[in-house]
């Protein structure tokens, strides 16, 4: 049997439900391909039917402000694809006259598109013969293929792209890569798959030189750093100091509280906040710090902690950069990164009752 024959035979067995299998809605099988970047199924399935509820179709997308976009999106992590949907969201309403672009190259020219969720689209919206090349499939082809090569190397996913491109063009697109992600996914898995069962075994390369387990090789290691990040609580009259982070860095267009950032893991002194804040020392009663936690990004580890800052009247804050004062009750409709949500959530008994 042919590479196609076997795997479709294979994809006749399974049946593998996602809520954005049985759409050909080009906005929908976007949306999702977007939210899956990164993440898993498991993890992006409650946010896709989240927007899908609060965003029928791309015009509400478009039209919805940044900050409400942000919040259905926080906990998701990596924003930047939140923003770059928004953006493109609003390139198709205004610019393409809501017509959600229909060739390969078209849709990979929209923001946050890569190659992949370009071929994705393409082959399940309108059938367009593009190979998807995620995870799973350099997994199973680079093994079927026996190549020794980085996950993260363009070279691998350039090869397997072109080992696909001629076969697929022979194929119901959709069905085609459907079938290759979910045998990725469901059979030849990372750790262990069942290679005596598999009825690729006689052609599959690994196997046949016994590769399996250390193909593909991993990925280059990248430097972790440790951060360390102050988050000063200022609360008064029912109102929550707090800021909107706009630097390239990390949440951006995240809410968050005033923070003072150090280099090294130390507790902060009450001259660092009372100049951080410029005000008064007798303005000011700090309570030592009261929270810390731990959170772990791709390359960098974040450990936050959390001080209680007591001041008589909010006049004596001279309002910063983006800095506002916001009523503890619409605290929990703006976007906060993950850490100050939960920090709020477990600290304050009547804000989110
Ligand atoms: S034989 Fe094993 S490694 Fe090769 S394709 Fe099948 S499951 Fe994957």
């Amino acid at each position: 049997m042919s590479f196609t024959d076997t795997l479709l035979h294979w994809h006749r067995t399974t049946d593998r439900q996602l809520p954005w299998k049985d759409t050909l809605d080009p906005y929908k099988i976007w949306l999702s391909e977007i939210i899956l970047q990164q993440t898993r199924v498991e993890q992006g399935t409650p946010y896709y039917l989240k927007f899908i509820e609060v965003y029928p179709t791309i015009h509400d997308l478009a039209n919805a402000p940044l900050d409400d976009v942000m919040s259905h999106w926080a906990g998701l992590g990596y924003y930047s694809r939140a923003r770059n949907m928004h953006k493109a969201a609003k390139h198709v309403t205004n610019e393409l006259d809501g017509n959600f672009p229909d060739t390969h190259q078209d849709i990979l020219s929209l923001s946050g598109v890569g190659p992949y969720t370009a071929a994705a689209i393409a082959s399940f919206a309108y059938e367009l013969p593009h190979p998807v090349v995620d995870g799973n499939v350099i997994r199973f082809i680079s093994r079927y293929l026996g190549l020794s090569l980085r996950k993260n190397d363009p070279t691998l996913a350039r090869e397997i792209r072109s080992f696909l491109t001629p076969i697929i063009e022979d194929t119901i697109p959709s069905v085609f890569n459907q079938a290759l992600m979910d045998f990725g996914a469901l059979y030849c898995k990372p750790k262990k798959p069942d290679c005596e069962l598999c009825l690729f075994k006689n052609q599959c390369k690994a196997f046949m030189e016994r590769r399996v387990e250390e193909i593909p090789l991993p990925k280059k290691k990248l430097k972790r750093r440790n951060r360390y990040f102050h988050y000063l609580h200022l609360e008064i009259n029912n109102e929550i100091l707090i800021t909107q982070r706009k630097e390239k860095d990390i949440w951006q267009d995240l809410h968050e509280p005033p923070m003072i950032e150090t280099m090294q893991d130390q507790e902060l002194i009450k001259q660092q906040i009372i100049a951080y804040l410029d005000i008064e020392s007798n303005d000011l009663e700090l309570n030592a710090m009261i929270d810390r936690r731990k959170q772990i990004l791709s390359h960098q580890d974040i450990y936050a902690s959390f001080y209680k800052v007591m001041i008589n009247k909010k006049e004596i804050i001279t309002l910063k950069n983006r800095w506002k004062w916001v009523k503890k009750e619409e605290l929990q409709n703006i976007g906060k990164p993950r850490i100050v949500d939960l920090y709020f959530k477990d600290n304050s008994i009547t804000l989110f009752s």
